[in-house]
């Protein structure tokens, strides 16, 4: 038996944020950080929850890669406050940090490390969830997971829970078309990630299959536009729905190795998740493509790449190279900055958090101790992998 989640509603395109305007309900909490504070966001979403007559309490002290101690602030405000909506604006952190949240909020006997797919918890007791997202990547909108660091242990918890997933997702263009360049370029890697690994999954399904293909279609074309003409209204909207169907993907099939070793990198480089899965992607494409040969082939095909089998897969993993290139991306560890003293230093480190991760037994060739760490090398100097 497979179980297909999604948000109820998913409302997109031009000037889909007046859709909150329609909100029925006594009391609004937005959960946010402190830039899209800056940007306006938070004080246009207000204005329009507040037409609909909603009371509006505001929380914009999410930080990136949130943590277990925000969540808990964010919780107690939104006990005080008794919301009957919570409203997650921003980024994945923003979202994900809303999701855990609610679930304390709903479930304050609970503790944030406790959210898991058989822990059954009863959300919407109290409150439904909206998710607004203001980039174009995590898919956290559509998503049953929450990433949230637990500081003192400086790891990335993955939480899972299908109550987790938003009631509503809205999905306005303008809100990415504020993202700095970089942003596009890291955003739109994790889409592209989401959207190939869900589709190689041991784990895939018709419903996940039709959103992975449709997803890296649409980065394929719109991701260079967006990145190099932020005005490009047709390229936002579409790379914003397209990290919404990657999301979806990924969500009802699975994540693999450029998303157990970018979290690793992550956690210990202080390195965007976009860029660290952006850059590990073609490296574990080129470690796992004997085990999904027809899926690579697959995706080949569906971007109008020709040739035979084996030269098509290695072909999309040039193409992934390529575009990771032309939006300014690097193409090593060593690239994104990292010293080499500090990566060897910290390599067996990185090497046991990926081995550690939730996806590391479901991708679809697993990696052992040994060949992360052949990985996390090769990724560093950026030589391809040929084991
Ligand atoms: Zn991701």
């Amino acid at each position: 038996m497979w179980e297909f989640t999604s948000p109820r509603t998913i409302v997109f395109g031009d000037e889909a944020l007046e859709y909150l305007r329609e909100i029925q309900g006594t009391k609004a909490f937005i959960v946010s950080g402190k830039t899209v504070h800056r940007m306006g966001l938070v004080d246009k979403v207000s204005s329009y929850l507040r037409e609909a007559g909603l009371e509006v309490r505001v929380f914009d002290d999410v930080e990136p890669e949130p943590s277990v101690e925000t969540v808990k602030n964010g919780a107690a405000a939104m006990s005080e406050f008794g919301p009957d909506w919570i409203v997650g604006l921003g980024g994945g952190s923003s979202m994900d940090a809303a999701k855990a949240m609610w679930v304390l909020y709903e479930r304050p006997d609970i503790e944030v490390g406790m959210i898991n797919p058989l822990e059954r918890m009863g959300l919407r007791a109290k409150a439904k969830m909206i998710c607004i997202p203001t980039t174009s990547g995590s898919g956290s909108e559509a998503t049953w997971a929450a990433i949230i660091t637990d500081t003192v242990e400086n790891v990335k918890m993955e939480l899972p829970s299908r109550e987790v997933v938003p009631d509503i997702a809205i999905l306005d263009p303008a809100l990415p078309a504020l993202m700095p360049p970089a942003l596009t370029a890291q955003a739109g890697l994790d889409v592209l990630t989401h959207a190939i690994e869900a589709y190689s999954s041991p784990w895939r399904n018709d419903f996940s299959d039709a959103l992975a293909i449709k997803a890296t279609q649409l980065v394929f074309e719109y991701l260079p536009r967006s990145y190099s003409d932020p005005k490009d209204s047709e390229a936002r909207g579409k790379m914003h729905n397209a990290a919404t169907m990657g999301g979806l993907a990924f969500s009802n099939s699975q994540a693999g190795a450029a998303h157990s070793m970018g979290h690793s990198l992550g956690a210990v480089f202080k390195i965007s998740h976009g860029r660290c899965v952006g850059l590990m992607l073609p490296y574990v494409m080129e470690f796992s493509w004997r085990s999904v040969l027809d899926r690579y082939v697959e995706i080949a095909r569906s971007l109008g790449i020709a040739s035979n089998d084996e030269e098509a897969a290695r072909e999309l993993i040039d193409r992934v190279r390529a575009l990771r290139k032309e939006i300014g991306e690097p193409d090593s560890i060593r690239e994104a900055g990292v010293e080499e003293n500090d990566f060897t230093s910290r390599l067996e480190d990185l090497t046991d958090r990926a081995m550690k991760s939730a996806l590391t037994p479901i991708c679809p060739r697993i990696p052992s101790g040994e060949e992360y760490k052949r990985l996390f090398l090769g990724a560093y100097s950026g030589t391809r992998v040929d084991f």
